[in-house]
C-alpha cells in the first residue's frame, strides 16, 4: 500500500497523545485518553507513553505474526500492561487508555479492527464510503455533558467540568452497558469491531483520530466522501490544517461545544 501519515498535538510543543505508524502492509492508529490535568491515574508514565508503547507493539506484531488482529490486540495490551504493572497501580480506574484502529494487508485481503471512537473509512467505489467507528462512549457520555457544553471552553470552569466528565465516564469504562477501550484487560479486544475486505475492492482507506474526524462528525463542515477527496488530492497535513482553522474560528466552543477546544489529530491515507 501507499501510505501517507500526519499527526500533530493540540498545542505546539505539548505531548501528542495520538500515535500513528505504518509499514507498506500495516497501519496502526491510537488515540490515548484518560487523564485530564489535575486527575489521578495511578500511572507515572502517562497517556502518551501508553499510546506509543501499545501502538509500536501492535505494529511490530502485525508485521511478524499472522494471528487475527483481535488476538494481536489482546497480546499487545497484555505486553504493555506487563511493562508497568510492577511500578504503577494498573487497577486504578484512571489508568491510561487508548482507542485502536488496525489495518493490515494479508495476501488478497485487507483486515481491519476498530476499538472505540477513532474512525476507519473504506472507499469501495460505492457512492457513500463505509465509515466504521464505535460511538458507545459518546452515547454513554451524552447524558453527562450538558454542563460542560454550556461553558466557555477557555474558562477554568470548563476545565473543571471536563475533568469531572472524564472521571464520571470512568465508571462506565470497560463494563457491560458502557464502552470499551484498550487499557489493562486484554479481554476488551473481543469487543472490537473487525472485518476483512478483498484488496481489489478498496480504492482507498483512511484512519482518523477524533481530533481529525471532527471536521465531519462534530463540525459538519464537509462529508466523508469529500474528506476522502481532500486526502487524495492534498494529503493528511491539509486535513489537519483545515481542522485547526475551524477550531480557531470557534475558540470558546460556542458554535461547536466540545470537551477540548483543540485536540491532538492523527490521519493516515492509504491506497492499496
Ligand atoms: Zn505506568
Amino acid at each position: 500500500m501507499r501510505v501517507a501519515l500526519a499527526t500533530e498535538p493540540a498545542t505546539p510543543g505539548r505531548e501528542n497523545e495520538d500515535f500513528i505508524a505504518a509499514t507498506p502492509d500495516a497501519v496502526v492508529l491510537l488515540d490515548g485518553s484518560g487523564t485530564p490535568a489535575g486527575s489521578e491515574s495511578g500511572c507515572t508514565h502517562g497517556v502518551a507513553w501508553y499510546a506509543r508503547t501499545l501502538g509500536s507493539t501492535l505494529l511490530t506484531s502485525m508485521t511478524q505474526s499472522a494471528g487475527s488482529l483481535s488476538e494481536l490486540l489482546a497480546e499487545g495490551i497484555k505486553a504493555t500492561t506487563s511493562l508497568h504493572d510492577f511500578t504503577c497501580d494498573v487497577s486504578h480506574p484512571g489508568s491510561p487508555s487508548a482507542t485502536v484502529v488496525m489495518l493490515r494487508r494479508s495476501g488478497d485481503f485487507l483486515d481491519w479492527l476498530v476499538l472505540a471512537d477513532s474512525v476507519l473509512i473504506l472507499d469501495t467505489g460505492q457512492p457513500e464510503p463505509t465509515v466504521i467507528t464505535d460511538d458507545r462512549e459518546a452515547q454513554v457520555g451524552a447524558s453527562y455533558r450538558e454542563r460542560m457544553d454550556s461553558l466557555d471552553s477557555t474558562s477554568p470552569e470548563h476545565v473543571a467540568a471536563h475533568r469531572e466528565y472524564v472521571e464520571t465516564l470512568r465508571d462506565h469504562r470497560n463494563r457491560d452497558g458502557g464502552f470499551w477501550v484498550a487499557s489493562v484487560d486484554p479481554l476488551v479486544a473481543e469487543q472490537a469491531l473487525t472485518g476483512s475486505v478483498p484488496v481489489h475492492e478498496v480504492r482507498a482507506a483512511a484512519l482518523l483520530s477524533d481530533g481529525a474526524s471532527r471536521l465531519v462528525d462534530r463540525f459538519h463542515l464537509t462529508t466523508w466522501r469529500d474528506l476522502l477527496g481532500l486526502l487524495g488530492q492534498a494529503g493528511p497535513n491539509e486535513l489537519i490544517r483545515q481542522v485547526r482553522t475551524a477550531e480557531q474560528s470557534d475558540p470558546h466552543g460556542q458554535r461547536w461545544p466540545r470537551g477540548k477546544t483543540y485536540d491532538d489529530a492523527a490521519v493516515a491515507y492509504c491506497r492499496p
